[in-house]
């Protein structure tokens, strides 16, 4: 407590020397709000701002104040809209970022770029009133122990300090942040908390719910909850869908549990905890996104799917698959973003390389014969397929589609749905197609004999096939089909290629830096080859850019296999996948791993991530 009190005091008595910018000698420490003119002035003296730049800032600070609207807006905002040229970097504006950093260092108190996702919500808006926050302008963004953090953009308020410590028995530490990070989190981690809250009282009205939920009782729930006109699920719903978007996630996950339940995000493969929710306000969420993605929101004991369409905070339209699943504390919901723009790429932008695009190309560019990808979930097979369709279509060409489900919706192709229901599945789908006039069928999948089957009829009947195969590598999907049954002539008659492929994290490129290579992984991921050791490779670091993770974005590594005469006599009845490999590589195959290690090289990403995805077999 007494370590608290010398801590607040300095705190205050620091921001109190240096407060006055203009240097009032021994004035008084005076909390007071940031001015413009005072940060003008310190900026010119420092050299950081030159005065013509400052005398525009007060110009339309003063515009600003005329006009009706009059919301009071940060002092910093206006000096970081002129975007005035950096001293230290002149080819770079003075950001509003470079500003907070200033402040902070000027106040001497650290500085913080605010990370939503490593802010536990729930916890910190327990710790102060919203209205105290707002009119104190603090955001709460961390309790441990004895103490609490606060971040502010107006580090010479401090009249504030005092009280609070006595009203929270703790130790407050202050951090300057960007003011419009501070507005935005202030009035966001409020209103949900509150969402959550009211939506908890108003499922507290009824009966409590703890524990385990037995059937009977979750199908009681879902009849109350078959309303969700619930104005705060329906906040909480929007917020984390906006939220989702904004973070660039790939999956929205919800995890009943059995108090608390989780929100986690997948962001560039990797899951991240966001929020945690009360079981029952869980179970009201998962009710509203299973409204909308017309659902059957009374049934919770059988997994469902479903999809829906909305809007990211740009405007753009995004489309969501949802599945749920029964679990022991409730229904688990995953909703599986597909941002249109991402799911469909140019081939460079898949990470093939300029001789990847042309074989790819020679595969697919043909009236007829099987291309396959291949590939686990998640290795980007979709969206490679997609983007090809995408590249083929064209209005003299019949682009039909037959999956499980249809991720996506292109208004360039016809789509079919599998529907086991009513028995419409892979082959079924092919024989419509094949009655529907198509030039290439993409086939969402090929796992049975019958699927392979007519797979190969289309081809011979003068079609282009794609489709994927869930294999590790090229070779070993001719082996998987063998053994599914499909007789090696036919096969040998028509495959014309085969992919394999897998995504791997690519190092952010605001903040990726050199670093030695480690030569025993290298020489173990580009075994049994041997490949010239690269001068310099690339590491991690972390910036604000990727969120401290030292990586953004993924890109695609591929393994492709043109089948060639001199291959397709490799594929016979006593096939030998090692021949087969060593012969493909001998016609151009290049390995995954030594795709990996190209893009290592390269300086794209690092050997750790292509070790975990790639299989390191020998070949
Ligand atoms: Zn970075």
């Amino acid at each position: 407590m007494l370590g608290g009190t010398q801590m607040t005091l300095k705190t205050v008595a620091a921001g109190g020397s240096r407060a006055r910018f203009d240097g009032g000698e021994g004035a008084p420490a005076v909390s007071h709000k940031l001015d413009l003119d005072e940060i003008l002035r310190a900026l010119i003296q420092e050299k950081v701002l030159t005065e013509e730049s400052a005398l525009r800032a007060r110009q339309t600070y003063r515009e600003h104040l005329s006009k009706a609207s009059r919301v009071e807006l940060h002092p910093l905002i206006f000096i970081a809209d002129l975007k005035a040229p950096n001293p230290a970097a002149p080819e770079k504006p003075i950001t509003l970022e470079y500003l907070t950093e200033w402040l902070a260092r000027r106040s001497g108190l650290p500085y913080l770029k605010i990370d939503p996702m490593k802010i536990d919500v729930a916890q910190v808006t327990q710790v102060i009133g919203h209205q105290y926050a707002l009119r104190y302008r603090i955001l709460p963004i961390h309790v441990a122990g004895e103490t609490v953090t606060f971040a502010t953009a107006e580090p010479f308020l401090t009249n504030y300090l005092g009280d609070l410590k006595q009203i929270l028995r703790k130790e407050i530490r202050r951090v300057v942040a960007n003011p419009v990070d501070v507005n935005r989190y202030l009035t966001e981690f409020y209103r949900v908390t509150r969402s959550v809250q009211k939506a908890v009282e108003a499922k507290m009205g009824g009966d409590k719910i703890s524990g385990i939920l037995n059937f009977e009782q979750l199908l009681e729930l879902g009849k109350t909850n078959v309303g969700a006109e619930d104005q705060h699920i329906v906040q909480v719903v929007d917020w984390l869908l906006q939220y989702a978007f904004e973070q660039r996630a790939s999956d929205i996950h919800l995890e009943p549990r059995r108090e608390m339940s989780n929100v986690r995000f997948r962001i560039d493969g990797v899951m991240h905890q966001v929020y945690q929710f009360p079981t029952q306000v869980m179970s009201a969420v998962v009710s509203r996104i299973k409204i909308l993605g017309r659902m059957d929101v009374a049934e919770k004991r059988r997994p469902q799917d479903g999809r829906l369409k909305t809007r990211s905070p740009t405007g753009r339209e995004v489309e969501l698959r949802l599945s749920t699943m029964p679990t022991a504390f409730g229904e688990k919901c995953v909703m599986r973003i597909f941002d249109p723009d991402i799911v469909v790429k140019k081939f460079d932008q898949l990470g093939f390389t300029k001789r990847e695009s042309d074989i790819w190309q020679k595969m697919v560019e043909r009236p007829n014969g099987i291309v396959l990808v291949t590939g686990p979930t998640g290795s980007g097979k979709t969206t490679t397929l997609y983007s090809t369709l995408k590249f083929l279509a064209a209005p003299e060409i019949n682009v039909c589609t037959i999956e499980d489900p249809i991720e996506m919706v292109a208004p360039e192709f016809n789509q079919m749905q599998v529907q086991a229901g009513i028995d419409l599945d892979f082959a079924a789908g092919i024989r419509t197609l094949l009655r529907q006039d198509p030039d290439i069928i993409m086939v969402g999948e090929i796992r049975d004999l019958e699927t392979a089957q007519m797979a190969i009829q289309a081809s011979l009947t003068g079609h282009l096939v794609l489709s994927t195969l869930h294999t590790n590598d090229s070779p070993s999907s001719i082996t998987r089909l063998l053994d599914l049954g499909v007789p090696h002539y036919l096969l040998q008659g028509t495959l014309a290629g085969i992919m394999a492929q897998r995504l791997v994290r690519t190092l952010c490129p605001h903040c990726k830096q050199p670093r030695p290579l480690d030569e025993p992984s290298w020489k173990a991921l580009t075994h049994p080859f041997t490949v010239e050791i690269p001068a310099q490779v690339m590491g991690p670091k972390g910036c604000l850019e990727c969120r401290k993770t030292g990586y953004f974005g993924r890109t695609g590594i591929y393994e492709m296999a043109l089948v060639t005469p001199a291959l397709r006599e490799q594929i016979k009845a006593s096939f030998d996948q090692t021949a087969f490999a060593h012969e493909a590589i001998r016609e151009g195959m290049r390995p995954l791993k030594l795709s990996a290690a190209s893009h290592i090289a390269r300086g794209l990403t690092t050997i750790e991530e292509c070790i975990s995805v790639v299989p390191l077999v020998d070949l």
